[in-house]
């Protein structure tokens, strides 16, 4: 895969380090990844991984855009009211970056169809709203043997983490989540600057385990607490019983 002298003029402030140079810019290019919600932390995953040239975006949401998400979902503006958020996401990605290929599917996604819509891509980023979502997405990842960057925001905290294999989401979490939807941030609040801040991590971390910059992230959670201003990370210890990354 090669860069044309339009890409290389457009990426050459990633070009220049070495980190990346053009080998990681290729696999930029090179990379399939899939967001899950174009809500507020797909608001912040998405232009950055358009920007970073990744070259095939799937965006999963079945939602509409609502007046009460334009403070933390900056994709969207006021006359998209009423209108399905992959495809206006899949919009603003071709707008931002013409090489990238942006596929917008709008479903819900669940334990029954994560398999059909996640497989054959490189990653995957959960920027979904629920714990039941959560813990279906991380489940098919651990089958599919995928890398998923799951992360999520409420009121003033959020966490991110990257889960490749064992451990995996539902080591750190648990099993007592999976028929709730008990952090949806309709009820309890969630300061958009929050969702930016988680979301836009969650792309360094996607972006940073394509290229290989940087020890492997994988197996830890990172948490932001939005008051103190503070991150802290904790290494997850992988669940002997878990029910999907589990030996038994
Ligand atoms: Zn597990």
């Amino acid at each position: 895969m090669t860069l044309s002298d339009d890409e290389l003029e457009r990426y050459a402030r990633h070009i220049v380090l070495p980190q990346v140079g053009g080998v990681g810019q290729r696999e930029l290019k090179a990379a399939s990844v899939a967001v899950i919600g174009a809500g507020g932390i797909g608001s912040a995953v998405i232009p950055a991984l358009a920007g970073a040239g990744i070259g095939r975006l799937t965006i999963i949401d079945d939602d509409v855009v609502e007046l009460a998400n334009l403070h933390r979902q900056p994709l969207f503006r006021e006359e998209d009211a009423g209108q399905p958020k992959a495809e206006l996401a899949a919009q603003f990605v071709r707008r931002l970056n013409h090489f990238v290929v942006a596929h917008p599917i709008q479903q819900r996604i669940d334990t029954d169809n994560a398999g059909g819509l996640l497989g054959g891509h490189d990653l995957v980023i959960d920027g979904s709203d629920n714990f039941a979502t959560r813990l279906a997405v991380s489940d098919t990842c651990v089958g599919l043997g995928l890398p998923l960057v799951s992360a999520a925001g409420v009121q003033f905290q959020g966490q991110v983490g990257l889960f490749r294999g064992r451990p995996c989401y539902r080591c750190f979490v648990g099993d007592a989540f999976d028929a709730e939807d008990c952090d949806n941030c309709a009820e309890l609040g969630v300061l958009g600057a929050l969702t930016e801040t988680v979301g836009g991590f969650a792309a360094l971390l996607a972006i940073n385990s394509i290229v290989g910059i940087g020890e492997d992230p994988a197996g830890k959670v990172h948490l932001f607490d939005g008051q103190k201003l503070s991150w802290r990370t904790i290494a997850i210890p992988a669940d002997p019983a878990c029910k999907a990354c589990g030996s038994d």
